[in-house]
Formats: structure tokens, C-alpha cells, sequence
């Protein structure tokens, strides 16, 4: 029996375009310099692409409303009538409203922008109250099957599912749950499913990766509850529930309880598990499982014979297979193509968005004629990629290499040798990158400035930068990070085992693209990496200048990171290079060095059963990376938020003697959750929320230090902002930092 469903699909391929087109035109739209109605004919141009690159490649269950012009959530909150009233009220245009609600306009902050589940994708969190009113709104999922259709390609709507949508939300103020709405919401889809099934739709695609977190059984009820419901919709396409980024546990049972015509699954981050639930689920008649063999959020290509036979155990249980992509194609590249530079064993590894597709159309025809018309497998890796030095470095580290001196004495031998005053003043790295040095930093990658001219540039803006920071009077200065176009980029490029891609753009967050490294080989330094710049830096002054790295957690989760061995032995690699150049820095004369982790939180598993490891494993090396120096030698760490939730006693197991984090927007709440653990460590709360161009007064900066010092002893606590100032310009940075340091002046006195 064949559910019509088809053998081949991707949950979602990238909107950005080849050539960052959406990110160009967006940007160009909000500056005003085209109009609404050439965006939207950049956008449909992209639209057609895609469709007619999936079609050409012989997928047979082609997506559509995977277009976003900033963010599905945010689209999806449109579809269900979701804008706040804050938005509604401005009298704009539909466009321009779903853009305030993007990116805010004066009068109105924008929504909270945070995290797409463990991924470096972000989305909008909608704001759902009891009394926000839902109206179905199908406009622009009807749009685009109808414009797909006229291209000659029938598609699959997608839409984030109910249940995860609410799982997702916030409610304004502390007004109730979001997900005590899913009754009302799902009456909505209902209206929407109607709307979709007027206008001819077959089968549309509801994400539900809500639950591949741990997920309470009323949760899982309601879900079941949820698609019982729209199942029952009397006419409505038919439906396929999408589940990504992990096992669905319970709620594969669940869904499978209900009528529901296809279910996805991840079988690249989920595999396992996700198998053998299904195995125990009983007969799965009727019903299409669609399975995610290919990864969809690494650049690696597939092994297809491991993929088929994976493959082969769905459809010993189904009745109908298709092949999918785990989840959508979003977090890749678009294109292998555009790479003509990479070295050709590596470029044979990977797979971008459009390389992926054609695995899963192989894979769906290996599933129906065998395996044997796969393609050969490849060779083994270059025997260059294999560091044995690094390997065997590895293999003979003990515990001791990941342990410090005791607290006290690296705190005594710390005082004596820095001599700061009470609520020493610093900041987090980064000064404002201003267009010049952006400039700069291209001309000289494009060979326009040669070394000499390059590095009399950055000699020029780290000197201006001490000087300042001199006049200001801050006691520990940085050199500014002139030299960095991005925090994991600049060590990519300098260590082995990474490659930089030419145009692997990734959607980060509405017209904001990353291109993440490949880390496919050993990691190891080959030169010191930073040493140069902190060392000119810190002979222009008497201060201590406080050298600048980013950890080895940050870097393995803002790249493509291998998967022939543990995330933990790829991270310990590079911690060895991150301990070898504190040393370096070390004996540079640099007295404190600021190891960065905003990443730590952000990568942690999404089940607690799988969090403890992944802890383990990052504080070890964080550990690894920064246990090699003297006791005198102060140890900083910096992480960009401050609900650290279930991480906070690993963020106290870092051992670092100093911990900067953001704290002006939560008040400071953060120290009494710290105190709580026992945390007796330096710490830098931020008083100055840098992410706004607003300049605190110095009242204000009294008032949030004077709440620390409530908190913690005054020995123990730091002066900074909440984080880097390379986003800031230099008059509110001046401004903000004169007020910061004289703030700390009033507090020291009493
Ligand atoms: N040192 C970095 C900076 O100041 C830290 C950035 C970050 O925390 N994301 O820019
Ligand atoms: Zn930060």
C-alpha cells in the first residue's frame, strides 16, 4: 500500500541563496534603498530556485513555506495571528510590522531572540498570553503552493507544530503558560489545514522537535490530544509531523497513537533510540515513517551503505519508507560547488545542502534496488590528517594536567603579583570594530596591504586602545582584538586541522550569516596565535593587559566539527593548542589571560540524561587548556549569559579565578545563585548591557555595584560590561566606560 506520500524529501534547504541574495536584499530593503515590491521579487526568485534545484534533482516530496524573511518561528506566529498588540498598533504595513517585530523600532523593543534547540541557528520567541487572540492566517503558505504550482512542482507546506510552537513561546510579564493555549491553538491549525486542503494541498509537514526534549507526560498527552484533534479535521491534507535533533522518547508512542499519516524521524542525532521505539510501537500500517539518514546539520557526506542498511530496518517495520534529511537543511551550506579552493581529499569528504539532496535520492533508490548502485566508498583519510605528536601528548595526559594549584594560594600569589585595588575594573575583549579596521583586515587578505602594512595598522588601533583605557582608568586593560574578524574564525585559520570554506554561509539569524570552519583532521598549533598582539600591547604599558582566547568548547561548537571520533578527543585537541599558547603568553609577560566560553550553555545536550557527559568532557577541557600556567598567572573565563540553569556547577568546576558574565538585564540575581553553590571565586557580573546603544548613568552603575557588593565580598568581585565592545562605537563605549570606572571608584570608597 502506498500512501503517496513519495521515497524522497528534505525537511527544509536554506533561504539565503547561493550568494547571501536574501541577506543583500533584506538589508537593502531596511535601508531603503529598494522598495518592498523588489524584495519580494528577489525573494520569489529564490523561492523558484530552490524548487526547480530540488526537482531537478529528482526529489519526489518537495517542501515549500520554508522561505523566511527573517525566521519560521516568526512566520509561523504571523500564520496564527500571533502578533503582540505592541506591534499591531505601530499602523504599519504587513511587511514592515513582521520586521518591528524582527528587529524592533524605536518606541518598541523586538521579540527575544534566542537559540533554535542545540543549533547556532536563532529564532524570534513569540509572545503568547492569555489574551492573545489566534486568527488563522494561511496567506503565505497558500503563496507559496501556489506559486510552486505554477512552476509545474506540487509541495508539502511546512509549519511549526502546534505544541512546539507553545513549547517555544514566552507569555508577557509572568501571565500564565503559553501552553495552556494549545486547545485554542489547535483550533487555529484546524482552520489553517482547511484552508490548505481548499486549495488542493496533499500532504502538509508539522515540526515537533519540542519533543525531543525531556518533555513531562502531560506534555505528552496533550500532544497526542493535539493531533487526535486535527486528525479529526474533516477536510484537511494529509499530515506528516516532523521530529529532529534527537530521540522522540515518549512522544513517538504518542504520535503513533494517533492518526496521523507520516512521522519523521531522526536517525542520524536520534538513532538508536529512535529505531528501537519504533521497533516496539507494533504495526505501522498504512502510515509513511519518514527516515532522517541524512545528517542535516554536518557538512560530512554520508556513508550510504551504513544509511541503507539503517534504512532497511524502517522498512522491515513500516509499510512506507521515504528518505529524508535528519532534520531541515538550513544549518549547512548551500553548495559544495562554490568551493574550488579547498584541498581536494577534504572537498571529497563533504556535502553541502545540494550535495545532500542527491544522497537522499541514492538512498531512496538503494532502499528499493539494493545497495549495490551506491557509490564506492571512500579511501581512507590522507595519512597527513593523523598529528601523531598531538596523539600521543594526548594519550599520556593525567589528571594532573587538568588541575591547578589550590584557590587560596593561586589567589595570594595573584594579589601579590597584579596589586589591584578592590573592584578591579577590565572589559571583556573587544573594542568597536570600526569600518577601517574592517577594511583593513580585507585589503590585507586580498593582498592589497602586505604584512608590514597590515601589521602596522593593528599596532596603531591596539596602541589607541591602551591609551585609552589608560586615560579612562581601568586597571586591567585588553589590546582590543583588532585582529579578529570573528572569535572561532581567527584561530581556525591559524590551526591545523581546520579549513576555512569560501562561501559556506550559514543563517545565524534574520540577514545575519556565519561561515563556520571545518575542523576535519588533528588539531595542532602550528605558531603562537595571539602572542604578537599582547605582547606589543603590554609593552606600552605598566597595567596588566589581560591576554584574549577562545575555548575549546566555543570552537568545537562554532564549527563543523568531525565525527570519526568524540566530540571530547577533538576538544582536547584543542585545548593542547590553547594551553600551549597561554604558556606562550605566559612567559610574553602576560599576568592574566581571558579564556572565552559563551558556548558552554548552549551546547548542552538537549536530554538531561546525555548532559552530565557532555559536561565532563567540556569542563576537561577547558581544564586541560588552561591548567598549564603558574599559580600567578590569573586564569579569566567569560560567558555570555547568566541563567545558567543546570550548568552552574560546572560553570564552578571550571576552576577559572575569575568568571565574567552578563548580569545587568537579570539585576544581578545571578550572584545569590552562584553563592548558593558555594561558588567563592572571583566574579565579573556585568553592570553595562552593551547589546543596547543606551549609555548607563553613573547612578545606575553605583546602584547595580552596590547590589554585588551585597552579594559578594568586594575582594572577590570585578568591574566590567555585560560583554565585548566590538558591536558599540567609540562615543557610547567612552562614555560608558568613564562612568563604569568612576562608579567603581564611589563604591571602593564606601
Ligand atoms: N572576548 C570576546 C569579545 O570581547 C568575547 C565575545 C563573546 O563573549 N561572545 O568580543
Ligand atoms: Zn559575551
Amino acid at each position: 500500500m502506498t500512501t503517496g506520500f513519495g521515497q524522497s524529501t528534505v525537511l527544509g534547504y536554506p533561504r539565503i541563496g547561493g550568494n547571501r541574495e536574501l541577506k543583500k536584499a533584506v538589508e537593502a530593503y531596511w535601508a531603503g534603498s529598494i522598495d518592498a515590491a523588489a524584495l519580494e521579487r528577489t525573494a520569489a526568485g529564490l523561492r523558484a530556485e530552490v524548487w526547480q534545484t530540488l526537482r531537478d534533482a529528482r526529489l519526489d516530496a518537495i517542501p515549500s513555506n520554508t522561505f523566511s524573511y527573517y525566521d519560521h518561528m516568526l512566520d509561523t506566529a504571523v500564520a496564527v495571528g500571533a502578533v503582540p498588540t505592541r506591534f499591531t498598533r505601530l499602523g504599519l504595513s504587513e511587511l514592515d510590522t513582521y520586521f518591528a517585530m524582527a528587529r524592533g523600532v524605536d518606541t518598541e523593543p523586538a521579540l527575544e531572540l534566542t537559540k533554535w534547540f542545540d543549533t547556532n541557528y536563532h529564532y524570534l520567541v513569540p509572545e503568547i498570553g492569555p489574551d492573545t487572540v489566534f486568527a488563522a492566517n494561511p496567506a503565505k503558505a497558500l503563496a507559496e503552493y501556489a506559486e510552486a504550482r505554477d512552476l509545474g512542482v506540487r509541495t508539502r507546506p511546512v509549519l511549526v507544530g502546534p505544541a512546539t510552537f507553545l513549547l517555544l513561546a514566552k507569555s508577557p510579564a509572568s501571565s500564565g503558560e503559553p501552553f495552556d493555549r494549545l486547545d485554542d491553538l489547535v483550533e487555529t491549525y484546524a482552520e489553517i489545514l482547511r484552508a490548505l486542503a481548499d486549495a488542493g494541498v496533499e500532504w502538509v509537514q508539522l515540526d515537533e522537535p519540542g519533543y525531543v526534549a525531556d518533555r513531562d507526560p502531560t506534555r505528552i498527552t496533550a500532544l497526542r490530544d493535539a493531533y487526535t484533534r486535527l486528525c479529526a479535521v474533516e477536510r484537511r491534507p494529509k499530515i506528516f509531523v516532523a521530529s529532529y535533533f534527537g530521540e522522540l522518547g515518549d512522544a513517538l508512542p504518542a504520535l503513533l497513537d494517533t492518526p496521523v499519516e507520516a512521522l519523521g524521524l531522526d536517525l542520524v542525532a536520534g538513532g538508536p533510540g529512535n529505531l528501537t521505539r519504533l521497533a516496539g510501537a507494533g504495526p505501522l500500517r498504512g502510515r509513511t515513517i519518514v527516515a532522517g539518514l541524512v545528517d542535516g546539520r554536518n557538512v560530512w557526506r554520508t556513508d550510504l551503505r551504513t544509511a541503507t542498511a539503517s534504512g532497511a530496518v524502517v522498512t522491515g517495520l513500516a509499510d512506507h519508507v521515504a528518505v529524508s534529511t535528519s532534520c531541515s537543511l538550513l544549518h549547512v551550506p548551500v553548495d559544495l560547488s562554490s568551493e574550488t579552493s579547498l584541498d581536494p581529499d577534504l572537498r571529497q569528504r563533504l556535502a553541502f545542502a545540494r550535495q545532500k539532496v542527491d544522497e537522499v535520492v541514492l538512498l531512496s533508490r538503494a532502499l528499493r534496488d539494493g545497495a549495490a548502485r551506491l557509490p564506492e566508498p571512500l579511501p581512507a583519510a590522507p595519512a597527513g590528517w593523523r598529528d601523531t605528536t598531538v596523539r600521543s601528548r594526548l594519550a599520556t595526559l593525567t589528571p594532573a594536567d587538568r588541575r591547578r594549584g589550590p584557590y587560596p594560594e593561586r589567589s595570594a600569589a595573584q594579589r601579590a603579583r597584579l596589586d589591584l585595588p578592590p573592584l578591579p575594573t577590565t572589559t571583556i575583549g573587544s573594542f568597536p570594530q570600526t569600518d577601517e579596521l574592517r577594511r583593513a583586515r580585507a585589503d590585507h587578505r586580498a593582498g592589497r596591504l602586505d604584512d608590514a602594512g597590515y601589521r602596522q595598522r593593528m599596532r596603531t588601533e591596539i596602541e589607541h586602545v591602551i591609551r585609552l583605557q589608560e586615560r579612562l582608568g581601568l586597571d586591567v586593560l585588553v589590546h582590543g582584538e583588532p585582529e579578529r574578524n570573528d572569535m572561532v574564525q581567527y584561530f581556525g585559520e591559524q590551526l591545523a586541522g581546520f579549513a576555512a570554506t569560501g562561501h559556506g554561509w550559514v543563517q545565524s539569524y534574520g540577514s545575519r550569516c556565519v561561515r563556520p570552519p571545518i575542523i576535519y583532521a588533528d588539531v595542532a598549533r602550528r605558531a603562537p596565535m595571539t602572542v604578537e598582539w599582547s605582547r606589543y600591547a603590554q609593552s606600552l604599558t605598566d597595567q596588566p593587559v589581560k591576554g584574549m582566547l577562545t575555548g575549546p568548547v566555543t570552537i568545537l561548537a562554532w564549527s563543523f566539527v568531525r565525527t570519526d571520533q568524540p566530540l571530547a578527543d577533538t576538544a582536547d585537541q584543542v585545548a593542547l593548542a590553547l594551553r600551549d599558547e597561554c604558556q606562550d603568553l605566559e612567559r610574553a609577560g602576560i599576568r592574566v589571560i581571558q579564556v572565552d566560553e559563551p558556548a558552554l550553555r548552549e551546547t548542552l545536550p538537549l536530554r538531561a540524561a546525555d548532559q552530565k557527559a557532555y559536561l565532563d568532557w567540556a569542563v576537561g577541557a577547558f581544564r586541560l587548556a588552561t591548567s598549564g600556567v603558574a599559580d600567578d598567572t590569573q586564569i579569566h573565563t567569560h560567558l555570555c549569559y547568566s541563567e545558567f540553569g543546570e550548568v552552574i556547577t560546572a560553570i564552578d568546576a571550571l576552576d577559572a579565578d575569575v568568571t565574567s558574565i552578563e548580569a545587568s538585564r537579570s539585576k544581578m540575581e545571578v550572584l545569590d545563585d552562584l553563592a548558593e553553590i558555594g561558588y567563592g571565586r572571583g566574579v565579573g557580573p556585568g553592570v553595562w548591557d552593551i547589546h543596547s546603544p543606551r549609555v548607563p548613568s553613573h547612578d545606575e552603575v553605583v546602584e547595580a555595584l552596590r547590589r554585588a557588593v551585597a552579594a559578594v565580598p568586594a575582594q572577590r568581585l570585578w568591574v566590567n560590561p555585560d560583554c565585548g565592545l566590538k558591536t558599540r562605537g567609540y562615543p557610547e563605549v567612552e562614555a560608558s566606560l568613564r562612568h563604569l570606572v568612576a562608579a567603581a571608584a564611589e563604591v571602593r570608597g564606601g
